[in-house]
């Protein structure tokens, strides 16, 4: 039953991380509204990922559209050297007064791994502009910041970059903070740190996204930043995913004391409407590259850079997340996740972590081939009951819109048993 659309698509179209010539034809969405994705033959479809991890208010909300609408009949576009416009200077008020006061200046782009890029290039031109020869970048192992080069080559190296791994600059990482590990790892950080060498370390605070929603905890995120800041090293936090109560915070960094110099904000930014980066640093690094020599200057931009209409909506979805309904929502939600969590606990096929509003469960089972086996198995089992979860590997997680309901919930927990125990792996259902 392939419609006009999948034929021109499978004619046209190249998708993302897809092996073109054995993909199933994809979904074709024409609406959504709220949590729901309609498809072209009329099938519905809860989107429990956000649409890619972008989407905090759910689709179609009025109030973002109403401001969508009222900008575009301002101005739609303009270059952003030499120019600015009323949304981006409103824009960068909101954003610094939800962030830790030492954070002071916004830099536009226009997703999550140009938001990483312009970080990367603050920290090493910071040194650089000062003279002192800090060339070493520190990264978590499992990290994923992006897909533009620089976000590769600090990002965990594996099959998925393997064709451009001649091309990446050399990165140091830390094993992965289990809970047994941290002290350990806060010593190996601090000899680093020491040689004098590092310009900069980077981090998914609190949980590592790409890698499979594995988490860890506030005291390494907030004893890591302390130590880094203690000899210089400025410290970079990628918020993209967790940034707009993901974690049940604004942001990851609200679950701890230590702040960074930088920061990386996009996916729910917009709401997950309109693509925009942001990064965001402190006014130390800021004054670096004053100067009288054009050349100390940032010299960094896209086209699109501090687009208007993606400006407005930000600023609308900011005010959603300032109303009492949004923590609320993400509250509940974290509620009834760590519900099911508990009901889950004790099994030993099975390990699941939950933090806020995301909630993963990761199948144990001894043959790592069958992992790529059961990530399909698992996607196309979740589309036949209306479930949009696109699997980490073994992993199946859920990270709703805030607007889901809880019986929307349910459908997603309930889903998530019924494949568990077709694979029998929990028998309780
Ligand atoms: C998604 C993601 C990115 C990349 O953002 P894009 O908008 O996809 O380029 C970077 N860092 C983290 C932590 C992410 O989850």
């Amino acid at each position: 039953m392939s419609s006009s659309i999948s034929k021109s698509d499978k004619k046209y179209v190249w998708h993302p991380f897809t092996q073109m010539q054995t993909a199933p034809s994809p979904l074709v969405i024409t609406k959504a509204k709220d949590s729901i994705l309609y498809a072209e033959d009329g099938k519905e479809y809860l989107d429990c990922n956000s649409s890619w991890w972008v989407n905090i208010h759910g689709h179609g909300n009025t109030y973002l559209k109403e401001a969508l609408i009222q900008q575009y009949d301002e101005i739609d576009h303009v270059i952003f050297a030499g120019v600015t416009h009323p949304k981006a200077v409103e824009l960068s008020e909101k954003i610094i007064s939800l962030l830790p006061k030492d954070l002071t200046k916004v830099f536009f782009s226009d997703n999550g791994s140009t938001a990483v890029e312009v970080a990367l290039k603050m920290a090493f031109q910071y040194w650089f502009n000062l003279n002192q020869p800090r060339k070493r970048i520190l990264a978590l192992e499992g990290a994923y910041h992006g897909d533009t080069f620089g976000a590769m080559s600090i990002s965990q190296r594996g099959y998925f970059n393997e064709p451009f791994e001649h091309l990446f600059f050399a990165v140091d990482y830390l094993p992965f903070p289990r809970i047994d590990l941290e002290d350990e790892l806060l010593d190996q950080a601090k000899v680093k740190f020491q040689s004098n060498e590092f310009a900069a370390i980077i981090l998914e605070p609190l949980v590592q996204g790409s890698a499979g929603m594995y988490m860890y905890s506030p005291y390494f995120l907030n004893e890591l930043t302390a130590l880094a800041k203690s000899f210089g090293v400025l410290v970079i936090f990628d918020e993209v995913m967790t940034g707009w109560g993901r974690t049940g915070q604004l942001f990851a960094m609200n679950h701890i004391n230590e702040t960074p110099d930088i920061v990386c904000l996009s996916k729910g930014l917009t709401g997950g409407v309109l693509p925009l980066g942001l990064t965001v640093a402190t006014d130390h690094i800021y004054n670096a590259f004053l100067a009288e020599e054009k050349t100390k200057a940032l010299l960094h931009g896209h086209s699109f850079t501090g687009n208007p209409l993606a400006c407005a909506v930000a600023c609308a979805s900011i005010d959603l997340t300032q109303k009492t309904e949004f923590f609320e929502n993400v509250n509940r939600i974290s509620k009834k996740h760590s519900q099911f969590k508990l009901s889950l606990e004790n099994i030993n096929t099975i390990e699941i972590r939950q933090l806020g509003t995301i909630i993963a469960i990761e199948i144990k089972l001894p043959n790592s081939d069958y992992f790529s086996s059961i990530r399909d198995e698992a996607y196309h089992y979740f589309l036949d009951k209306g479930l949009l979860i696109r699997p980490l590997g073994n992993i199946i997680f859920l990270n709703p819109p805030y607007c889901t309901t809880n019986e929307e919930l349910d459908k997603m927990y309930l889903g998530i048993n019924s494949f568990l125990a077709s694979k029998n792996l929990i028998f309780n259902v």
